[in-house]
């Protein structure tokens, strides 16, 4: 798809090629104090600013009734520019789940993907458009990193999510069964949890993300107000990263996407596994859960015959028994151009029951958004029909082939 020009600005305005405009959300409140304070404005119009975009979700200046008539265009243009354009919205599950596609000021594309559930409301976002860590069965490692998203780009998501929540466009969903219902709180028209699962390697783009779970996690008007503990941040394992997270303060949960216990097979499904291995991902991981005495969610999406093995349970169990650890188990989604599928049900069962014999706590992810490729892996962000509209798999020429490991034995003693 052509991308289309960048969009003309006034000079002064213009973005460094490369580099989306400044944002409210990139700064702290300090540096909004300064931003405002230069376009000889009262330091105190940041405080108001940040409420309209961080407590009520907008950025235009005619909502912003509390600002004088003619300051308001201009200090909107300079701290609430346009960062993301919706390009497609797509939804499932009665219009509890929606995928929205975002184009960015340079063309880039990225999604998010919001999940209301009866008890809590999760976004799901991007911190990278694209993905440079290549890993096979992943929709997003197949077309290599395009740019890292700034810390504004990431918080704009989750505040879309919210207004479309506030504006009443995304339903309840059905209630749960009427002897439950004086048990179940009503469901908050909220963000409460934000996942940063979507595009891209979080921790590839540190310092960003980092910013943007502030944002996410100060209170208005600094930031959203979300709770820290509300948030995770999954990583393939970039050891140092992890090790500079677990020394920020956060209480964010740490998720590794680990996908095999033994080395041999995580080179191939994840492959900067060659760069920080197994043990030491996990020491990272360990070391994380004792600075922050959060526990770790380790992700292992089951690939029929290729990772499901009952050995490869044992292991896995064996590795993470007595620690601060819980599994997070995710039926393979289907990717465009990947022959692998999801585990049968048996292997699946016997893979969790394996685990609990461990003594390790598991818990079999949902796969909300399958029909719109918008669950786990399935982020590629083209303009495209979903998955229930296109052709079968079989008839589609696969865009870049990933051909399994043959893998399916236990490591050499
Ligand atoms: N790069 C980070 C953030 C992405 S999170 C990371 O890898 O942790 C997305 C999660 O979905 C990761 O655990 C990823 O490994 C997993 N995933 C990727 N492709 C998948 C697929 N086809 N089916 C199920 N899970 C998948």
């Amino acid at each position: 798809m052509a991308k289309p020009p960048v969009p003309l600005a006034l000079s002064g305005t213009r973005p460094v090629r490369g580099k989306p405009p400044r944002h409210l959300a990139d700064l702290d409140l300090a540096g909004r104090r300064a931003a405002v304070t230069d376009l000889g404005e009262p330091p105190f119009r940041a405080v108001q600013l940040s409420k309209h975009f961080f407590g009520r979700y907008t950025q235009h200046p005619d909502d912003m009734t509390d600002l004088p008539l003619t300051s308001r265009a201009a200090l909107a243009g300079a701290l609430l520019p346009p960062l993301l354009t919706a390009e497609q919205d797509l939804s499932c599950d009665d219009g509890t789940t929606r995928k929205t596609l975002w184009r960015a000021f340079d063309g880039a594309l990225v999604e998010s993907v919001l999940m209301r559930y009866p008890d809590r409301v999760t976004m799901c976002v991007s911190s990278q458009a694209g993905c440079g860590m290549a890993c096979p069965f992943c929709a997003t490692g197949q077309a290599g990193l395009t740019r890292n998203l700034s810390t504004a780009e990431i918080v704009a998501q989750v505040v879309a999510g919210a207004r479309l929540l506030a504006d009443g466009q995304i339903p309840e969903g059905p209630k749960p069964a009427p002897a439950r219902v004086s048990n179940n709180p009503p469901a908050p028209a909220r963000v409460s949890n934000v996942v940063f699962m979507g595009m891209g390697e979080p921790l590839a783009n540190y310092a960003n993300v980092v910013g943007a779970v502030r944002r996410l996690t100060d209170p208005v008007p600094e930031g959203m107000g979300i709770s820290q503990r509300s948030v995770t941040v999954s990583t393939v394992g970039l050891v140092p990263a992890i090790g500079k997270l677990a020394a920020e303060g956060l209480s964010v949960t740490l998720a590794v996407s680990l996908h095999a216990p033994d080395d041999d097979l995580r080179d191939t499904l994840v492959p900067v596994n060659r760069r920080w291995q197994v043990a030491e991902v996990l020491d990272a991981a360990w070391n994380y859960a004792a600075v922050t005495g959060r526990r770790v969610s380790i992700e292992y999406a089951l690939i029929k015959d290729i990772n499901d093995q009952a050995w490869r349970a044992d292991l896995l169990g064996s590795l993470l028994a007595g620690h601060l650890a819980h599994v997070n188990l995710i039926p393979l989604n289907p990717t465009p151009g990947s022959k692998w599928t999801a585990s049968r049900p048996s292997a699946q069962r016997e893979f969790v029951r394996r685990l609990e014999s461990h003594g390790v706590p598991v818990t079999v992810r949902d796969t909300r958004g399958r029909e719109i490729d918008g669950a786990c892996g399935q982020l590629a962000a083209s303009a495209r029909p979903p998955a229930s509209a296109r052709p079968p798999a079989s008839s589609s020429v696969p865009a870049h082939p990933a051909s399994p490991p043959t893998t399916a034995s236990p490591p050499a003693p």
